[in-house]
């Protein structure tokens, strides 16, 4: 069975490898779709500083969004770095880091991403950005805190760290940001993003490469009849859910009348 294994996917993999192997359900809804294209559409913004969206509607909204939050594009991501570089990543034991997809969407001996944002800061050292759109869940016992915060130190993030690091030949430590601009709630999207940083050495980055393998070891494992699931409360996430044998329950969210549409 042919895996594809996404360096999105990797915060679920790495808690649970059985969602690499499960059959997974189509996830796709209105919503999603919203999601994703206004994610397309602010990536876009953020490399070339056109507003390029599915509609009117969208990019009057995003037009909207960055009058309302006075986000300023260029100090957030200097010209000079580079936008949307493609990474693949091999993990069957034979280490090899490409700056391509080609030949290799569908191989699940790699594992394929794209780096948001990479430069260097003024003392030199490496950096790398992630721009995430995701929603912004206020904590009812937390005023002003994300329910779900974003992790910048988040399986994807550092594979990014590892890969990029790898194809520029640098062996200093790595600096890590996570931009998140929530597209909801409005207020959050009317609002300056907040960036989080975090950095790893190329000793912590190494020990990840081989993270990464066990992963792929646990994954042929999987394919080849020998189950090992963790279900936990990331099962809520888990495209595979509905036929997983030992997914763990979906509690109503205690929070659930707190959320936003
Ligand atoms: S539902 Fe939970 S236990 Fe089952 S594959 Fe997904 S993450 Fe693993």
């Amino acid at each position: 069975m042919p895996v594809e294994l996404r360096a999105s996917r990797l915060p679920l993999l790495m808690r649970c490898a059985g969602a690499a192997y499960l059959e997974t359900a189509q996830d796709s809804t209105a919503e999603l779709d919203r999601a994703n294209e206004w994610g397309h559409m602010v990536h876009h913004w953020k490399e070339t500083g056109e507003i390029r969206g599915p509609n009117k509607r969208t990019e009057s909204a995003l037009r909207k969004a960055l009058n309302a939050s006075g986000i300023d594009r260029l100090s957030l991501w200097p010209s000079g770095g580079r936008h949307e570089q493609a990474v693949a990543v091999r993990v069957d034991g034979n280490r090899e880091v490409r700056s391509s997809h080609d030949e290799i969407l569908g191989d699940s001996r790699w594992i394929t991403g794209t780096d948001d944002f990479d430069w260097y800061l003024l003392d030199d050292s490496l950096w790398i950005d992630d721009l995430k759109t995701g929603k912004w869940y206020d904590d009812p016992e937390d005023p002003g805190t994300n329910r779900f915060p974003q992790d910048v130190r988040s399986p994807q993030l550092r594979l990014y760290a590892l890969a990029i690091a790898t194809l520029v030949n640098y062996r200093g430590r790595v600096n890590v940001s996570l931009t998140h601009w929530p597209r909801l709630p409005v207020e959050r999207r009317h609002s300056p993003p907040v960036r989080y940083w975090t950095s790893y050495t190329t000793e912590e980055l190494n020990d990840y490469y081989a993270e990464l393998e066990a992963l792929y070891a646990r994954i042929q494992a999987g394919i080849g009849g020998n189950l090992s699931l963790s279900p936990g409360d990331h099962c809520r996430f888990c495209p595979a859910r509905a036929g997983c044998f030992v997914a763990q329950p979906i509690e109503p969210s205690p929070f659930q009348h707190y959320r936003r549409n």
